[in-house]
């Protein structure tokens, strides 16, 4: 046999292997998704996410802390409110006493080191459902829209976020909240990550589900990229580079790893995050419990498939 066909001897041992990856996984770039209700003593199951759950506030400590004991590093918090009034602007967003700022407060004060990272989106609290505000017709109406996202950003923030995300896919927020950050002394103190590229996915249901967020008419196909839009995809990874976002996020993940690999070309000096959404998530689950895989051999296979293209 040539020299040139053997490849074995350089992957035989379990340390060799893990040397064939460009970086491997460590504990500080996984973010957890929790979802925070406004019943203060929740912890209620959410059926289509196996194993997770809706947390109030007050049970935050027995949840989280376990996890931070094992080397959580960051959470991201998305707001579930099942008792507000909500309306067209979305105005319990950034209520003072809402779910989400009060869990940014206690986590401060629980855990000084977690990073702590909220959703920005105004679905959960709009009486439409929808992730802007809306024309008479029902359409996006993009200008108000912006400036509520960017003013929900800048609640979350003040309340002690060190990173906000916005979700909506609104054109032009990523400058508005940035702009935002910086005219109330907060543009060194937050960081504004953009869930630059994300699809209109089927992989959103057990989501909805769980953030009680689905619209009640329509959907979200005018502002979340098609599946195939791949130049879409791109040019909204560079416009939010050049509107000041400091990490670019593709979502989903497992479908869109080419997006992750160009997002990784587009924007090379730029953190870049996936969302393993939580269809995937489901799926990964699902699978395991119908005996197609191991659980734990599939999770980090998808994983490590994210950060082998460039997460
Ligand atoms: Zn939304």
């Amino acid at each position: 046999m040539d020299i040139s066909s053997i490849l074995q001897g350089g992957y035989q041992h379990p340390l060799s292997r893990s040397w064939q990856a460009k970086r491997n996984i460590t504990k500080s770039m996984l973010m957890y998704p929790i979802f925070i209700t406004d019943d203060p003593n929740a912890h209620v199951e959410i059926p289509s996410l196996p194993g997770q759950a809706r947390w109030g506030v007050n049970k935050l400590e027995e949840f989280i802390g376990p996890l931070v004991k094992k080397g959580l590093k960051s959470v991201i918090l998305f707001g579930v409110p099942l008792t507000c009034e909500k309306d067209g602007s979305g105005t319990p967003a950034d209520d003072p006493n809402g779910p989400v700022i009060l869990a940014i407060k206690k986590l401060r004060a629980l855990y000084p080191e977690l990073y702590i990272a909220c959703d920005v989106c105004l679905c959960e609290y709009t009486s439409h459902g929808h992730c802007g505000v809306l024309n008479e017709d029902n359409t996006i109406n993009i200008e108000p829209s912006v400036a509520r996202i960017a003013q929900v950003a800048l609640s979350y923030a003040q309340a002690g976020a060190h990173c906000v995300a916005p979700s909506d896919m609104m054109d032009g927020r990523i400058k508005a909240i940035k702009r935002a950050l910086i005219d109330n002394g907060l543009g060194n103190k937050c960081t504004l990550m953009s869930y630059s590229a994300k699809f209109a996915s089927a992989l959103y249901g057990p989501f909805r589900d769980a953030a009680g967020s689905a619209p009640s008419f329509g959907n979200r196909k005018c502002y979340q990229l098609p599946p195939a839009a791949k130049g879409l995809a791109r040019r909204a990874i560079q416009r939010d580079v050049v509107e000041g976002a400091d990490i670019i996020m593709v979502k989903p993940a497992l479908p869109y790893l080419d997006i992750i690999q160009d997002a990784a070309a587009l924007a090379p000096d730029h953190p870049l995050a996936c969302y393993q959404v939580s269809g995937e998530y489901a799926m990964v689950v699902a699978g395991a419990r119908a005996g197609v895989y191991d659980l734990r051999t599939m999770a980090f296979e998808t994983v490590e498939s994210m950060v082998r293209a460039g997460a």
